[in-house]
């Protein structure tokens, strides 16, 4: 994916109270009608100033940069991930804050993503989006980024108030690897059910006390690898022992997120049991998620999930399938030895999971 760099005349400050990078992917958020052929179509980024010129009176020196082609994020692949974090490590000490502008289907998988892949990250990169083009007369594009550019340039004491990767959407600011596209309509489209908005915007924005990860001590690293032998499996009633098996047999298949029931139970049925067995014998990784939105797994507390705790399959506490399934493929590909790969499964990264205290 080639990045063009797009000069946007701000009139750039002599004494910018914050340099910010926005990085354009693609998305509903930059599409304009097009009146000859009466569709929608990428907008062209260097309008941007004539579809929102409040960007003129930010007192920040702002960048921005394009993918070629943009996308739309159905499209997203780990090769863009991976792009992605290459141009914030780039980028890192020139600027102060980072937007990236992406559609909001696959929004929470790539904020996930970004997430790992930042490894004691110090300033904010924030995901935002729109559900109608920018465009529009009623597009919510506008509100999103300006927002989104101010919590990125806001400091306290020096340092980035948000040192963390976030999807800033209508007016709630989520942690990234807790969010989940919920509305595929309204504009408020993103919830974080098991963990509370970092902020939220009103009149002010209002950061919520004790919600962001502390400043890390060490220094900042962007990964460059991620593992796609990875898969979700979703049990239903009725699941066949060759949907089970298509998928935990798969070739190359090194880790599945098992997406349980409740509190992460699953059936007892010996082929069942059997066939996670010896996925797992085979050294598979078994990640348990619950379907509920809400709440977390707890393996062992009926059952019908002791077994899963007993074969060695992990518990991912309240974590999110987004956020498990791109975990399984940062750690994977860490290509660490077995205890420590179900180690760092089983533990809190970057905020994607609460561990409760006995
Ligand atoms: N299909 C679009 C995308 O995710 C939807 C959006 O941006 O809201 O790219």
């Amino acid at each position: 994916m080639p990045v063009v760099k797009v000069d946007i005349d701000t009139a750039a400050p002599a004494h910018p109270e914050a340099s910010i990078l926005i990085i354009y992917t693609g998305g509903t958020v930059g599409m304009v009608f097009d009146e000859e052929h009466q569709h929608l179509v990428p907008f062209n980024f260097s309008q941007i100033l004539d579809k929102v010129p409040e960007l003129r009176q930010f007192n920040y020196l702002i960048t921005v940069l394009s993918v070629e082609p943009v996308i739309d994020s159905s499209n997203v692949s780990v090769a863009d991930w991976l792009m992605l974090a290459s141009l914030i490590e780039e980028n890192y000490a020139a600027y102060d804050g980072f937007v990236v502008l992406h559609g909001t289907d696959t929004m929470a998988y790539s904020a996930s993503a970004l997430s790992y892949l930042l490894e004691n990250l110090e300033k904010p990169v924030i995901f935002t989006g729109a559900q109608l083009p920018i465009g529009l007369i009623r597009t919510d594009a506008r509100e999103n980024l300006i927002t989104a550019m101010q919590i990125a340039a806001t400091k306290a004491n020096g340092k980035s108030l948000v040192p963390e990767v976030c999807i800033f959407f209508h007016n709630l600011l989520l942690r990234g690897n807790r969010s989940k596209k919920v509305e595929s309509s309204h504009f408020d489209a993103f919830k974080s059910e098991n963990y509370p908005p970092l902020a939220e915007a009103g009149i002010t924005i209002d950061y919520l006390p004790n919600t962001l990860l502390p400043h890390p001590e060490q220094a900042f690293k962007a990964h460059q690898k991620l593992d796609d032998g990875v898969a979700v499996l979703k049990l239903f009633p009725g699941i066949t022992p060759h949907v089970v098996k298509s998928v935990l047999q798969a070739s190359e298949v090194r880790g599945v997120v098992l997406e349980t029931y409740g509190s992460g139970n699953a059936p007892t049925i010996a082929w069942f049991l059997e066939l996670l067995q010896e996925a797992i014998d085979r050294g598979v990784f078994i990640l348990n998620v619950s379907q509920c939105d809400e709440g977390r797994v707890d393996q062992g507390r009926y059952e019908t999930s002791k077994h899963l705790l007993n074969m060695g399959v992990i518990g991912g506490a309240d974590i999110t399938t987004e956020a498990a399934i791109t975990k399984l493929m940062y750690v994977l590909g860490l290509g660490l030895d077995a205890v420590k790969t179900r180690e760092l499964l089983a533990s809190n990264l970057r905020g994607e999971l609460t561990i409760l205290k006995d």
